[in-house]
This record gives C-alpha cells, sequence and structure tokens, in this order.
C-alpha cells in the first residue's frame, strides 16, 4: 500500500481557468467516485497525460472501460495554467541522440513536431476552441551575451537535414518581438500556442463523449499494489487491470521516482488586455518567445491582446512535496513583473491584473519517464515533461494508452518507456544543493542582463545546475549559453 500526497485546491485561478471556467458555468457541480468500481483501466490525474491517456486508450479499443479520477477539476494542474507553448523536441535532438540513438531520436522528432499539428487538428475535428495558432517560436537573446545559445541545438538540426529552424538577423526578431532588447534570435516554424485550460477542459469534454468515466473532486489518497491493483479516493475505490499515473510533479512523493523527479514552480503574470499597444510594438504575428537565460523568460500574447508572461526558477519541492507555493507567490510574481517591464518597457503603465503558478516535474535530463511501477507491470507512469509538457503529452498519451494494452508498437516498445535513466541525488544534497545553486544562476543572470560576466566562482556553481533547466534540456553541464537546449519553465 502506498499513501499519496495531499492535493489541495489552490485558493486563486490562473487566468486560463478563470476564462475556460467561466464558458462552463456547470464544471463545478461535479460527482466525486463513491463506492467500489472495477474498471479495465484507471487513469489517475486529468491533465493533458491523463486525458490523452484515456482518449487514446478509448480509440485503440472503444469497449474499453475507462476510469479517469482528477484530485481537482481537469485542467486545475499545470494543463490548465501554462504558458501554452505547444513546441517539438528538436531543441533536444542531441539529448535524444544520445539517450536513444541516431534513428530512435529522429523518429521521436518528428513525432513530437507532428504532435504540434496534430493537437491544432483535434481541437479543429472536435470543435474545442484553444486559441491554437502555429505561429512559431522566436528563440532569442536579450543579451549580447546570450547569443548563440541556440546555436549547439540549431545545429544539432541542420547537420541532419532538418529546417525546423529558420536564422533571422538581429533586426528581424527585435521587429517580430515587439522591442529592441532582444538582440538576435532563431525562429522555429512548427511551434504553436493555445489557451491552455481551453484546450484541458476540451479534451476533458470529448474524452466524457466517448465514454471515458470522468470523476472530479476525487483525488487518490491510496495506491495498493495487489492484483489486480485496487486505488482509494475519500469515497470510494476502483479495482483496475492497469493503473495509469499522470499525476504530474505529485508523483515525486512515491517512492520510486523520488529521486527521478523534483518538483519546481514556475510563475507567471498576465497584464490587461491592450491589442493596440501590442500593434504599435509590432508584436501581431502570435510568434511565442523565449529569452535564453537558464531562469528563462517565455512569454507570448493572447488572443485578448495581453502578454502573458513567465519564468521559470520559482519554489523548489523538498522531498517531492507539492506545497502551496506552488500555486503563487506574490514576491515571485513580482520579480516575473520585473522581467516584463524590462523585456517591454513601453507597456511599463500597463497594469498586470492576473498572477499564477504551478508545479513541473523536472527530470534529471528533461526528458519524459515512462515506465511500470510495479513488477507485475499493472501500475504504468508518465513524469518529467520537464516544463515542455503541451504538445509531448500527445505522444506520452499513445505511450502509455498503448504500454496499458500490452501492445507491441512503435510506441510500447520506444527505449522511452524503459523508465529512469538518470537520478538526482539523494535529499536533502538535492534540496540544499538546489538552492545554493539556484542562487548562483539568479547572480549569474542578473550579471549578464547588465552586460558583464559574473564572478569565477558564482559561474562555477551555476554551471552545477541541471542541465537544460530550459523547455527542453539537454543534459549537459557545460556552463556556455550554447549549452542550452531549448526554453522551458522548468529550473534549478
Ligand atoms: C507555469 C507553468 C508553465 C508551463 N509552460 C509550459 C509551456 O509553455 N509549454 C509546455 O510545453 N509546457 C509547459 N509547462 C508544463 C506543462 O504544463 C506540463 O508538462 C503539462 O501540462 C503536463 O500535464 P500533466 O497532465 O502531466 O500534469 P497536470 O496538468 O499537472 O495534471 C496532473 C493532474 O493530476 C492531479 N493529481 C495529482 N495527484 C492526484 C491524486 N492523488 N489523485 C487524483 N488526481 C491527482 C492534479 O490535480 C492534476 O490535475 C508549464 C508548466 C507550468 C506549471
Amino acid at each position: 500500500m502506498t499513501a499519496l500526497q495531499p492535493i489541495h485546491r489552490a485558493p486563486k485561478r490562473s487566468l486560463w481557468l478563470e476564462e475556460a471556467l467561466a464558458a462552463e458555468p456547470d464544471a463545478e457541480r461535479v460527482e466525486p467516485l463513491r463506492g467500489a468500481h472495477r474498471a479495465d483501466v484507471c487513469v489517475v490525474g486529468g491533465g493533458y497525460t491523463g486525458l490523452w491517456t484515456a482518449l487514446r486508450l478509448k480509440e485503440l479499443d472503444p469497449a474499453l472501460d475507462v476510469v479517469l479520477l482528477e484530485a481537482n477539476l481537469c485542467g486545475s494542474g499545470a494543463s490548465g495554467r501554462n504558458g501554452g507553448f505547444a513546441l517539438s523536441w528538436w531543441p533536444k535532438l542531441s539529448t535524444l541522440v544520445k539517450l536513444f540513438g541516431e534513428a530512435e531520436a529522429l523518429r521521436l522528432g518528428h513525432a513530437a513536431e507532428a504532435s504540434v499539428a496534430e493537437l491544432g487538428a483535434f481541437c479543429l475535428k472536435h470543435g474545442i476552441d484553444a486559441h491554437f495558432r502555429q505561429a512559431g517560436w522566436l528563440w532569442t537573446a536579450t543579451t549580447p551575451l546570450h547569443l548563440g545559445a541556440w546555436e549547439k541545438g540549431v545545429r544539432a538540426c541542420e547537420e541532419r537535414g532538418i529546417a525546423a529552424f529558420a536564422r533571422l538577423t538581429p533586426e528581424e526578431v527585435a521587429t517580430r518581438a515587439g522591442s529592441p532588447i532582444h538582440v538576435g534570435g532563431v525562429w522555429e516554424r512548427c511551434a504553436a500556442t493555445v489557451q491552455p485550460a481551453l484546450l484541458a477542459r476540451g479534451l476533458r469534454r470529448v474524452a466524457v463523449e466517448r465514454g471515458v468515466r470522468v470523476y472530479e473532486r476525487s483525488p487518490v489518497t491510496r495506491l495498493e499494489r495487489s492484483s489486480p491493483p485496487i486505488v482509494r479516493t475519500p469515497g470510494g475505490a476502483v479495482a483496475a487491470e492497469k493503473v495509469v499515473l499522470a499525476t504530474n510533479a505529485w508523483a515525486a512523493s512515491l517512492p520510486e521516482l523520488r529521486r527521478v523527479i523534483v518538483p519546481l514552480s514556475s510563475d507567471m503574470v498576465a497584464t490587461a488586455p491592450m491589442p493596440e499597444r501590442l500593434a504599435a510594438m509590432g508584436w501581431t504575428g502570435g510568434e511565442c518567445i523565449t529569452d535564453s537565460r537558464l531562469m528563462v523568460h517565455y512569454y507570448r500574447t493572447t488572443r485578448d491582446g495581453r502578454i502573458a508572461i513567465g519564468r521559470g526558477s520559482g519554489a523548489l519541492g523538498y522531498l517531492g512535496r507539492v506545497t502551496p507555493t506552488f500555486d503563487g507567490d506574490a514576491r515571485r510574481a513580482a520579480v516575473v513583473e520585473r522581467g516584463l517591464r524590462r523585456l517591454y518597457p513601453t507597456v511599463a503603465d500597463v497594469p498586470v491584473t492576473h498572477a499564477w503558478a504551478g508545479a513541473v516535474d523536472r527530470s534529471e535530463n528533461g526528458v519524459p519517464v515512462f515506465g511500470r511501477l510495479d513488477g507485475a507491470g499493472r501500475i504504468l507512469y508518465g513524469v518529467g515533461f520537464s516544463g515542455n509538457g503541451v504538445a509531448p503529452s500527445v505522444l506520452a498519451g499513445r505511450i502509455l494508452a498503448s504500454s496499458a494494452l500490452d501492445r507491441r508498437d512503435e510506441w510500447s516498445t520506444s527505449p522511452l518507456t524503459r523508465g529512469p535513466l538518470a537520478r538526482f541525488p539523494p535529499e536533502p544534497i538535492r534540496f540544499l544543493g538546489g538552492l545554493v545553486v539556484r542562487m548562483a544562476v539568479g547572480r549569474k543572470e542578473e550579471a549578464e542582463q547588465a552586460g558583464h560576466q559574473a564572478d569565477a566562482l558564482t559561474r562555477r556553481l551555476a554551471s552545477l545546475a541541471p542541465s537544460g533547466m530550459q523547455k527542453g534540456g539537454n543534459g549537459d553541464l557545460a556552463e556556455t549559453p550554447s549549452a542550452n537546449d531549448g526554453p522551458g519553465p522548468a529550473s534549478v
């Protein structure tokens, strides 16, 4: 028997969830799980990973009895709070090659790219207006010291004839990004943006339509590793042939995953709508943008003309705990707002109306981990998206559904499903080391933003940060900007 960590209800919603639930007056009127149930597959977690898995299961076998249990409302976790960047895995191609070999890395790269368009097509087909807009991603430098941060990732693609990135002139980058602070960058064509919570709620709707039995406000408190495995909530229980744990950072308290992922918060703020100001600054193309800091800033516009911006580097979960600070913190929000004002000084007068945060499940190498918890292989998990889960969760659904049904296809046999390939140090080393390194990264990046290098000790400590703390992490420990493997809301 394993106890799952308690999960609380966030006092404040993200801008995205607030908008999405405003269009669903009955969303809160849910029936939690009551009594004893049986199912073919029980999915725990109603974010993208759990919902895509449930949808794929029904696609593979419409007769399957699939139960999905969500502690709060579907989309109340990271899936309803994220930046909405639907990115490919091209920036992490060299990491994928290192981990899985050339052929599988390329297969995964192409599949991840296709998943962005697939996400858009799924929304179109099922009438989900999740504001999908495929306008690409600008990977930029906001200080000359970060120029070329993308080189390694871009070259890994170019050397293989993959035209994922376009090299832009500094002027083009500054014009498209709407601010001269952007001094260089590249553009990845296939990236898209979504309104994250509308996507999550839309997936939920389609899952229900396909016959998935969704129970919200049904936190799983205990997992019995019996045959069949049983999950228990305060009001009921489900005995299922297979259990799929899709609980993001909350899975970090499970003994097997304690050193595999670490919960990190990522913080976001959004301005009031200001479409005319965006038009004046020229940021009208819908591109999502990141800088090249390790504590990356990620920013995009919204359909109603806001800027929504986030920054990785918030709370660090001791012993894998996701505490209330992961929902938001005024001091961290103020830091994000300072970043916004520096990047876009011309909108200094436009107020910030929303601030929130969420939990990211950081894996050691930035690549998600899929595996089975028990020897009998009946309890599966998919975690470790490391701040890059919007589009990759489409693939996660395929991997987890195929694996749960014991099918033999390219998803269930991918080396991605072989469990953890890297682990963090044990506590308290991980937590204390993480704090020291994170402070050093902060000092280093402030110095760089001011136009000079940090001192040698600070640079040395910062270089110990888990690789690719950004969207896409790469597995390298080098301290040069070129070690960056793409942006991501994860952090030290
Ligand atoms: C602020 C922020 C910004 C981000 N920005 C981006 C971005 O721009 N692009 C990108 O690709 N990725 C981004 N990410 C990461 C992305 O949001 C996630 O990788 C993705 O949403 C993962 O989905 P998930 O289903 O695994 O997790 P979640 O959406 O967190 O779903 C897990 C669910 O499990 C539920 N749960 C947990 N424990 C239990 C339990 N015991 N019983 C029942 N239910 C339980 C939770 O309530 C939650 O709803 C960001 C994340 C954050 C926090």
